[in-house]
């Protein structure tokens, strides 16, 4: 079902500005032709519109927030474009924040809520206040332009569709809609370009892909075999984020599989990249496989996912394979699995900065796991009281679902947490992730 009526697109004069009318470019859709209706944006999003709106300035919705409604999702957040500057933002919104230096947002907060404000902005390499390095990636960028210009510098024409609280049209300059409707992810511009203004893109792209089951269109896909290589200079910590939006977006199965496919994994997990690469053991595999399929059925029934065991499970190959081969008379299995991971783990922070809570939460499910084979005397109480016990024995069932340990064991410890109720074992966990929150500035 359509969720606008192309018949509108000449239209667009009696609501466009003089500005907007004289661009060819711009298609305007109004509230009679699409879907979106203000029931479905949050209250939080509406209220910074309309204060905007009334204090004279102009007040899109745009990105996630209006392409997820007119594919009758559920937006993850809204984000909103203005032509205040983050100055004028602070001083309207006491509750918010400016955030980031490359680029300069403005966070309001309403209770657990957040809405991202962005000025519209401009990006021209030849401003002074963009500033590239020398592979052409974008450093800084805080020029302020027109909202025409805010349209192209977005990454996607998906993301790129504006929802406007003036007169709640739908605002179309880079033909995002017509996109929307072949389920095409199109990058604006040059490809190779974009890429290289910002390698991030194209984890972008494969997140975009699989959560919105879109295609990615010709060249943006081919410029990322050309440009893959970049994402070795981006800093650990941003890819951090984006592994773990990445990972938890309900459909990691076809990100490993995307990643893959597009020669990314190496660029944020070398270890499991190379034995995937060069010596795939089909339990291992299927191991991983089984894992994500775990964390794609957690996230979409709404239950509590850590990025510890994401980031556990990706990296237990090159862990267990390092510790079969330390495993000897001398050092047991539970020592041999410490310095595995150790060593595992410090090579991964070089390229994925993972916060210490959650490195530290992955090692304990690794070493945790020879611990399940002992169901003799006071072992199992012991290990139930770990922190990690939970974490750790999800990980332990899936190493039983593929025949990495006995079938029967995951079913004796599940018999034993039922016998032995605990507070953490006997309440169902609240998904964390359900928040809705922004962590950390995007590059938007
Ligand atoms: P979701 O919130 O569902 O993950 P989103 O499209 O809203 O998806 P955000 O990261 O919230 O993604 O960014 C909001 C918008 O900002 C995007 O839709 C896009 O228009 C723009 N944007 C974000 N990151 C980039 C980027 N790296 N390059 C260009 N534009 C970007
Ligand atoms: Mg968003």
């Amino acid at each position: 079902m359509k969720c606008y009526d192309w018949r509108i697109l000449p239209d667009y004069h009696n609501v466009a500005s003089n500005k907007e009318a004289r661009s060819d470019k711009l298609a305007i859709i109004p509230r009679t032709k699409h879907n979106i209706s203000r029931k479905s944006i949050s209250e939080a999003a509406l209220k910074v519109l309309y204060r905007l709106s009334n204090s004279g300035f102009r007040a899109c919705l745009v990105g996630g927030g209006v392409r997820d409604l007119l594919l009758g999702l559920q937006p993850k957040d809204f984000d909103v474009a203005t032509d205040a500057t983050p100055e004028q933002l602070r001083s309207l919104f006491k509750n918010s924040r400016i955030i980031g230096r490359r680029f300069r947002l403005v966070h309001i907060r309403f209770g657990r809520e957040i809405i991202e404000v962005a000025t519209f902005r401009s990006h021209s390499s030849d401003s002074p206040k963009t500033e590239l390095n020398t592979e052409g990636r974008i450093l800084r960028d805080n020029t302020f332009g027109e909202i025409e210009d805010d349209a192209i510098r977005r990454d996607f024409t998906a993301n790129a569709l504006y929802y406007d609280i003036a007169n709640f049209s739908i605002l179309d300059y880079t033909h995002g809609l017509e996109d929307i409707e072949t389920r095409t992810l199109r990058l604006i511009g040059d490809a190779e370009t974009r890429y290289q203004e910002d390698p991030v893109r194209m984890l972008r792209a494969i997140r975009f892909a699989t959560k919105l089951d879109f295609e990615i269109e010709k060249d943006a896909a081919e410029a990322i075999y050309q440009c893959g290589q970049l994402l070795a200079d981006i800093p650990p910590a941003r890819l951090f984020d984006e592994t773990v939006k990445l990972f938890h977006s309900g459909n990691a199965t076809r990100v490993l599989e995307l990643l893959r496919h597009y020669n990314l994994l190496q660029y944020l997990f070398p270890a499991l990249d190379e034995i995937l690469c060069h010596e795939p053991d089909e339990a291992m595999l299927d191991f991983v496989d089984q894992g994500l399929v775990n964390t794609d059925i957690r996230i979409n029934n709404n239950q509590h996912v850590s990025p510890a065991f994401i980031f556990a499970i990706l990296l237990w190959p090159a862990v267990h394979k390092q510790a079969m081969n330390l495993q000897s008379d001398k050092l047991k299995i539970v020592p041999a699995l410490f310095q595995a991971g150790s060593s595992v783990m410090s090579h991964q922070l070089k390229h994925i900065s993972i916060p210490r809570r959650f490195s530290q939460m992955a090692r304990d499910i690794w070493t945790a796991q020879p611990k399940f084979q002992r169901t003799q005397g006071k072992q199992p109480s012991r290990l139930l009281a770990q922190p990690c016990f939970r974490a750790a024995y999800d990980f332990m069932c899936i190493q039983s679902m593929v025949s990495l340990v006995p079938g029967n064991l995951c079913h004796w410890w599940t018999e034993y947490q039922q016998q032995h109720p605990t507070p953490t074992n006997s309440k169902p966990q609240q998904r964390s992730g359900n928040r809705r929150r922004k962590s950390k500035p995007n590059v938007g």
